[in-house]
């Protein structure tokens, strides 16, 4: 469905992507970790168009993307949920999705999808009338995340979903972004918190500084040692080390 091949990234004289290739298919959470400042925001930021690459190609479902204009990137259905959790803080929440449908003219179906959400996330229709701003992180969290499905992505974006919330929240939102694989979106999930990534994920990418350095099942990741040592354990200590 999404397909990077040889993408380098600048900002000015300093690269931040090099060669870097990877790809989603239909139906999978894939996970792209690595430590701060690797490079995963900036290669999300590359797909959305918002930093376009300086070489190397973006194919969404067969069709290059890189170049295009970010508002007809998300017209194709590819819509990212940045980090930080960036909610409309005045706005309730019943406002903060609609602004999700802002490119949608189908009332009917607006509606539709807005239950249904209200229905994954019952506390997302409990406090409707509420500002976003009074909801926990964690709920924020929710709030973003089903903001970016009002929109029908063909492929959500997720950029560290966990960032400042408590384990076991971060618990609760990686088995909700697991039922929306399970309801069948296709997901990319970047995250520095690499084991919960990795449960739910079917596979994954491992970059440093700018380079993809490893690629595998969730289940290869997880078992192997470079990662556990790098990510998975308590000291850090790069792959490339
Ligand atoms: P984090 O988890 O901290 O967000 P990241 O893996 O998402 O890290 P990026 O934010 O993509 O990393 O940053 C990759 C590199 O590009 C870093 O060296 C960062 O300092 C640099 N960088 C990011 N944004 C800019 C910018 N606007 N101008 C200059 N350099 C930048």
């Amino acid at each position: 469905m999404l397909e990077l091949r040889g993408v380098n990234v600048f900002y000015g004289a300093v690269q931040a992507l090099r060669e870097v290739s990877l790809r989603v298919d239909e139906g999978e959470i894939v996970t792209l970790i690595g430590a701060n400042g690797a490079g995963k925001s900036t290669t999300l930021m590359a797909i959305s168009g918002i930093v376009p690459p300086r070489r190397g190609e973006i194919l969404f479902e067969g069709r290059p993307i890189h170049g295009l204009a970010p508002d007809r990137i998300v017209r194709l259905g590819l819509c990212q949920v940045p980090e930080g959790r960036r909610i409309f803080p005045e706005l309730t929440v019943a406002e903060n999705l609609d602004m999700g449908a802002f490119l949608r003219r189908d009332r009917q179906g607006i509606e539709r999808d807005r239950e249904e959400l209200y229905e994954l996330f019952p506390i997302l229709h409990q406090r409707r009338h509420q500002p976003g701003g009074n909801l926990s992180g964690g709920e924020q969290q929710m709030l973003a995340i089903s903001r970016a499905l009002m929109a029908r992505p063909r492929l959500i974006m997720l950029d560290e979903p966990s960032m400042g919330l408590a384990p076991i929240i971060v618990k609760g939102i990686f088995e909700e972004i697991r039922k929306l694989r399970d309801a069948g979106n296709t997901i990319l999930l970047v995250e520095q918190n690499a084991r919960a990534a990795l449960r739910i994920a079917d596979r994954g990418y491992v970059i440093e500084t700018g380079q993809m350095v490893l690629e595998g099942t969730s289940e290869e990741l997880l078992n192997n040692n470079d990662v556990q040592r790098a990510y998975l354990g308590k000291d850090y200590k790069s792959i490339s080390d």
